[in-house]
């Protein structure tokens, strides 16, 4: 089992980072969640950490970029389509709705539009302050950016 989530880990980072320019991950806060006995067995199998660190060196070899959102980064919380910000958001809650504009999402693909908005902040040139002024988040929004290697253009992932 070991071997063959090692394997799959290999393979989809592989993937990641040679089929996209830019590559956006979320930081979590890892070993705090892995306190949590209920979160533990999950990330722990999920590999996050390791699959972060596989990212951050396959990136560098492809010539990608590998950005990593701040982790205050609020993005489970922020609406994609208009922007406001939930106060709390339970884990339970698979569905994003919001409040505001009456988006429904699904949980994660609300947070992954919210990154993939960040990535086009850097492709375009702008810096964090421009992140944080659209998200209200008095916090860097990115960190951790690796040197590009050739010209960004639009990824794949942002579809
Ligand atoms: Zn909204």
């Amino acid at each position: 089992m070991a071997n063959l989530r090692c394997d799959g880990l290999h393979k989809l980072t592989s993937d990641l980072a040679s089929s996209h320019d830019v590559v956006v991950v979320e930081h979590l806060n890892v070993s705090g969640m892995l306190r949590n006995r209920r979160l533990a067995r999950h990330i722990a199998d999920a590999g996050w950490g390791e699959l972060r660190r596989q990212l951050g060196y396959k990136t560098a070899w492809a010539g990608s970029r590998l950005v990593q959102a701040d982790a205050f980064y609020p993005s489970s919380k922020t609406c994609s389509a208009c922007g406001a910000v939930k106060a709390k958001l339970p884990l339970s809650a698979r569905v994003f709705h919001c409040e505001a504009c009456g988006l429904r999402i699904d949980r994660d693909m609300n947070a992954a539009c919210n990154l993939a908005a960040l990535v086009k902040d850097v492709v375009a040139g702008s810096g964090p302050e421009t992140v944080n002024a659209r998200g209200g988040d008095a916090r860097p929004g990115l960190a951790g950016l690796t040197p590009a290697k050739r010209e960004p253009r639009a990824s794949r992932m942002l579809g």
